[in-house]
């Protein structure tokens, strides 16, 4: 039985980063650095498997359509993207931070809110806003972004934004307040499910061993059933 190799999708930057000892303690290691090589295709030292290189965002479609049997990707994205096709067997803890609507500083978010205010919101994560003010009722104009969410409110573009916070220094520097929480945030295993049942022999072993070098505390679970996160082993940028 020769199938092509195991390919495990996975972002350059704090993934990558975040991942790499992780990978270190399932016995793979890359054969080159996808930071600093230009090759999106990266043998490793386990014979028959290997490393794609896509944008974090994209993650979850390379599994999904079979491109990538397996792949770690953010909550944030998994929430975007919607998961269809997707197991999502472990919660890596890595990555962590959170989702949270931010306000200028002089903007009285509760009182828009009690007041009924219809609020622009503007953010990269359209589905996790458009489902958190659904759920509390909130009417929101939801302003598309992919990037530098940060700015809107400064330039009048939206009352709000909903962003990804770890240290919170990026709101700061920008006069911006976390004013409520979304969600939190951190990486996830991902498997595409057709893969898991035609090289179940391999891919489980695999998914086992990802769940006990996120150090005991992951452990398969139940598809769609991530555990908690548990703290991030470090500081995240
Ligand atoms: P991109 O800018 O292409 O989205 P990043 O490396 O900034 O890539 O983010 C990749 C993933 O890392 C995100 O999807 C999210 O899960 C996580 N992440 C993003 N920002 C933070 C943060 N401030 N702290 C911790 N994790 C984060
Ligand atoms: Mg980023």
């Amino acid at each position: 039985m020769s199938t092509r190799s195991i390919r495990i999708a996975l972002s350059k930057g704090r993934i990558y980063d975040e991942t790499v000892p992780l990978l270190a303690r399932v016995g793979i290691r890359a054969q080159e650095d996808p930071e600093t090589s230009r090759r999106l295709v990266i043998p490793t030292s386990r014979r028959g498997i290997e490393l794609i290189i896509v944008r974090a965002s994209d993650t979850p479609t390379y599994v999904q359509h079979g491109g990538a049997d397996l792949g770690i990707a953010g909550r944030d994205v998994l929430v975007e993207h919607g998961g269809e096709g997707l197991y999502q067997p472990v919660d890596l803890g890595i990555a962590a931070c959170r989702m949270m609507v931010a306000a200028r500083r002089e903007f009285d978010y509760r009182l828009a809110v009690r007041q009924g205010a219809r609020l622009r919101v503007a953010t990269k994560y359209v589905r996790a806003a458009r489902e958190h003010f659904a759920a509390k009722g909130v009417h929101v104009d939801i302003i598309r972004l992919y990037g530098s969410m940060e700015l809107a409110p400064i330039v009048g573009l939206a009352d709000a934004i909903v962003d990804l916070v770890s240290s919170g220094r990026t709101l700061r520097a920008n006069n911006l307040v976390a004013v409520e929480d979304v969600m939190p945030v951190s990486a996830r295993l991902v498997v595409n499910q057709a893969a898991l049942k035609t090289k179940r022999a391999t891919l489980q072993p695999l998914i086992d061993a990802f769940a006990a070098a996120a150090d005991g505390g992951g452990r398969p679970g139940k598809p769609g059933k991530p555990r908690k996160p548990r703290k991030p082993r470090k500081a995240a940028r």
